[in-house]
């Protein structure tokens, strides 16, 4: 049988490989380490871990912890071997990177259905089974050849999102829903500052403290000029704003019947109105500084960010367009994608579309149909957002509880609401294992 090929031997290309193999089919993995540098990875191991050391919170009532449990009971090679290099690191699942990266490269590299080649694809293979997972910082050649692939606009190197947060935790009594000159349908919320808190907001914003850029986005500075991060244009002047993002022209506060002195748009980011996102707000603020300033705007006392504001260089398909929740490409469906380079965010995310990229491209070339998880997990959230959301404003999204269908039923208190997501979740994974056939790990869920 001709071998099925993964590109890029990071968490997504690993994970991949491995559960082709696992299949009993024959893989060659493409990484192109150590006989072609990446500007992040420092190490020539498989599935290194390019900054932190952590894989997000652990409790199966967060967020990536759900993931980490969904992934366990679907035998993720990522996460079991995570567990096994696990070091204390309060409630996340944090690892021991070297020993971590050296398993994973041995357990591979031992693999007697697994050929590991070093050296770069510069162009997509034109025929078989394909898995592309080459990451955020994918190769120069093939970044190019992938543009010829999917035209010019569904291929973008740089991230400069704004942050997004919960719709439910933005204060409506002070958000209002309206479009500018009640134009077409009330399609913003618009959070009003009086000139006393648009002040003070100013100042803080002026005064945060960024984060640094790494050396390769300084020397490609040309993708930061076209849009400029929100505290850049604040420091341009006290009313620089006003004339900008937060403008408030053709709008008006039902409180009050005035125009405010400035207001802060959210725009709708899903289809259930569960995440909002902060107009114009791209940012390279610390975190912890955006969470700070951002709770000044008014009616965002209170919100909870699922995602934060970025502004880095990373390769990303535009999935919308381009991807079914299959992972594979809708114009060549032997084509599959995985990883960060499908517009998912962090390391366990890229585990999970590994795992989704390698079980498909093994059922294909079994001629079995391809696998859709179900939406209510966090993994089949996630490729379900990514091949559904609006393709023109489309940013990479983290696992996160806005992305899951609602509730039947309300729940208020945000922890129980996030417990009965997750039971939702393990339990609709389970009834459609059964249904799909397939074998899943037994179970540990903490405390619950
Ligand atoms: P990668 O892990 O980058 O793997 C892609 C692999 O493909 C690489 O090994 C690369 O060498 C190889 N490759 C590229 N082109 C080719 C080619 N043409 N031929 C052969 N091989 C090729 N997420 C977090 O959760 N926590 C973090 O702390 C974090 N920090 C990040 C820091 C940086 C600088 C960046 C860029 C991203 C970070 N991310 C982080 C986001 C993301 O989770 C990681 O990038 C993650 O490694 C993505 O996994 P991946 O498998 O998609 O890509």
């Amino acid at each position: 049988m001709e071998p099925i090929t993964v590109i890029g031997g990071g968490l997504a290309g690993t994970e991949a490989a491995w559960q082709i193999a696992r299949a009993g089919l024959p893989v060659v993995l493409y990484e192109m380490r150590p006989q072609v540098a990446s500007p992040a990875h420092h190490t020539a191991e498989l599935a290194e871990l390019v900054c932190s050391n952590s894989f997000g919170a652990k409790a199966s009532d967060r967020a990536t912890g759900l993931l980490h449990h969904e992934l366990r009971a679907l035998g993720s090679l990522i996460i079991a071997t995570a567990d096994r290099h696990q070091v204390p690191a309060g409630g996340a699942l944090a690892v021991d990177r070297a020993q971590f990266s050296r398993e994973l490269t041995e357990t591979l590299e031992h693999h007697p259905l697994v050929t590991l080649r070093r050296e770069e694809l510069p162009r997509l293979p034109e025929t078989g089974i394909v898995v592309l997972a080459t990451g955020p910082l994918t190769s120069e050649a093939l970044s190019a050849d992938l543009q010829r692939f999917t035209g010019l606009d569904y291929l973008s190197f740089f991230d400069a999102a704004s942050p997004i947060v919960v719709g439910e935790s933005i204060n409506r009594e002070v958000a209002f829903l309206a479009s500018r000159y009640d134009r077409g349908e009330a399609a913003y919320l618009n959070c009003p500052f009086t000139a006393e808190e648009y002040q003070r907001f100013w100042q803080a914003l002026c005064e945060a403290e960024q984060a640094p850029l790494k050396d390769f986005e300084r020397e490609n500075a040309q993708f930061f000029e076209a849009c400029l991060p929100v505290e850049e244009l604040a420091r341009r002047g006290v009313d620089t704003l006003r004339f900008g993002p937060l403008k408030p022209v053709g709008l008006r506060d039902p409180r009050t019947g005035e125009r405010p002195y400035a207001v802060a748009q959210l725009r709708q980011e899903d289809r259930h109105g569960q995440l909002w996102n902060l107009v114009g707000f791209q940012t390279n603020l610390r975190w912890g500084e955006q969470q700070r300033v951002f709770r000044m705007i008014p009616g965002l006392e209170q919100a909870e960010f699922v995602r934060m504001g970025v502004m880095h260089r990373n390769t990303f398909l535009n999935a919308p367009k381009l991807l079914s929740a299959s992972l594979q490409f809708r114009d060549r469906p032997t084509l599959l994608a995985a990883g960060q380079i499908t517009g998912t965010e962090g390391y366990t995310a890229a585990a999970a579309g590994g795992w989704l990229a390698g079980t498909n491209a093994a059922r294909l070339a079994r001629g079995l149909a391809p696998l859709v998880l179900p939406p209510t997990t966090m993994a089949g959230a996630l490729f379900h957002y990514i091949s559904t959301a609006e393709s023109k404003t489309f940013q990479p999204m983290p696992p996160n509880f806005g992305i899951l269908p609602p509730l039947e039923q309300k729940v208020r208190q945000k922890a129980l609401r996030y417990a009965a997501y997750r039971d939702r979740a393990l339990k609709d994974l389970s009834t459609w294992a059964t249904a799909m056939s397939l074998p899943l790990q037994p179970l540990e869920l903490d405390g619950c």
